[in-house]
């Protein structure tokens, strides 16, 4: 009876939620690990890299701030994100237009409390944005991408939606480089994307906090095109290994400055400001230098070269995979093999991880946590499973200009390698 009444008094849009697809997996893996069992953990999106010894220092040196911070962040820290967006991403941002907050999830949800319009989600897409907007009672629409289009959304697409209902309030949210598919957008597309946006009078909420785990070290932000409609979203959680430091940051153009004001009055009302410990220490890590571009550097070639091998040997079994282009993840599809799957009973994503994982101890997420029809037989793999600080002093000792070569894989990305490897052996076998 109580059961039911406690039932009975949820908020219907947060009926049926669960724990996010994300930290399931890695509570999961926990929990396995702690019966003794060997898990490969290829679920949880988690920077494999210390974060860099100079912004630890800073955050020992910053352990006694505690003063609550201004709600919109600590002033020095919102000048040096904007000093880094000016410098990357050749826009220019000033000070005031930063919002700092507790990871860039929550300022997610923040901007979806606060805007009504429609919620635009090309899909795959990363597993908590849907979520959030159900949260909130936020209508949302996906635009399926394909493996053919390397998973990016189609500017065509995007028109052909605002066209349906040019005047209605919209909300776009682009990701690149990609979770769940490690793609990326070239200039050309996201030009195109702009000149929809443009017209349509979109908002894009451009999240690019794999912006400098782009492979190849380039990272052209859309506001650069769009620079009077475009948020920014980052933080430290991937390119600083700092996911469990919770910073995030929003930029926003002069033109939403409303915006950026609500939700820092709601964000006064509930979380206050972000830790202040970690923003001091978050200076450091904007305010960048040589020592953090040798950092990033060499974190770049090992996830490039990791990432490669990966994909040509998803590839060798016969699942068709985009190679990936920044971050982390690989989103193979298995659909040409998909008979095989078949035979063994295995119809949908969340079957194959299930059994992949209860046979040979190797975690990943099926692509329906990321907006796929679970029928579709695609799967994302985080491919993190090493020791980032023992990688990094290995590829220090390797000319940047060279390459680092198969075997650094097999010596110093080991537990990613034997899981793929696994995957693929327990494919084979079916
Ligand atoms: N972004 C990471 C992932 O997709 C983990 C963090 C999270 O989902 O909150 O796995």
């Amino acid at each position: 009876m109580l059961n039911k009444q406690i039932h009975v008094s949820l908020n219907l849009n947060v009926r049926g939620l669960t724990e996010s697809a994300t930290l399931a997996i890695n509570n999961q893996s926990n929990q396995l690990i702690r019966q003794g069992k060997h898990v490969y953990r290829l679920g949880l999106g988690q920077s494999p890299f210390p974060v860099p010894e100079v912004v630890q220092k800073a955050l020992r040196q910053n352990s006694h701030q505690k003063d609550y911070l201004p709600v919109q962040g600590l002033q020095t820290l919102r000048e040096a994100v904007a000093r880094y967006h000016s410098k990357y991403d050749g826009t220019h941002f000033n000070p005031g237009s930063v919002l700092i907050g507790p990871g860039s999830k929550e300022l997610m949800f923040l901007l979806q409390i606060c805007y009504y319009g429609e919620l635009v989600i090309p899909t795959p897409c990363w597993v908590s944005y849907s979520p959030q907007a159900q949260i909130v009672g936020r209508q949302v629409v996906s635009i399926p991408t394909s493996f053919e289009n390397e998973w990016r959304l189609q500017p065509e697409s995007l028109r052909q939606l605002c066209e349906q209902d040019p005047g209605r309030p919209r909300l776009v949210i682009l990701n690149y480089p990609g979770n769940p598919e490690g793609g990326t957008y070239s200039q050309q597309t996201l030009e195109e994307i702009a000149e929809v946006a443009r017209e349509y009078d979109i908002i894009i909420l451009s999240d690019e906090i794999y912006g400098k785990l782009s492979h190849s070290g380039e990272h052209i932000s859309i506001a650069r095109y769009y620079p009077e409609g475009t948020i920014v979203s980052s933080g430290l959680s991937k390119w600083c290994g700092a996911g469990g430091w919770r910073l995030g940051t929003f930029t926003f153009p002069e033109s939403l400055k409303w915006l950026q004001n609500v939700m820092a009055a709601v964000a006064s009302e509930t979380y206050t400001s972000t830790s202040a410990p970690i923003q001091y220490a978050a200076v450091r890590a904007f305010e960048g230098g040589i020592a953090i571009e040798r950092y990033l550097a060499h974190s770049r070639r090992i996830l490039a070269r990791l990432g490669e091998w990966a994909a040509l040997r998803l590839r060798d079994i016969g699942a068709r995979v985009v190679s990936p282009k920044g971050a982390f993840y690989l989103f193979p599809d298995f659909t040409p093999i998909a008979d095989k799957f078949i035979k063994n009973q295995i119809l949908t994503s969340s079957e194959l991880c299930r059994r992949v994982l209860d046979e040979t101890g190797v975690a990943f997420l099926p692509g329906k946590a990321f907006g796929r029809p679970d029928e579709e037989l695609t799967v994302r793999i985080a491919y993190v499973d090493f020791d980032g600080a023992r990688a990094l002093a290995a590829s220090e000792q390797i000319p940047l200009d060279q390459d680092i070569g198969p075997d650094f894989i097999k010596f110093y990305c080991h537990n990613t390698k034997a899981g793929i490897e696994l995957l693929c052996d327990w494919v084979d076998s079916l």
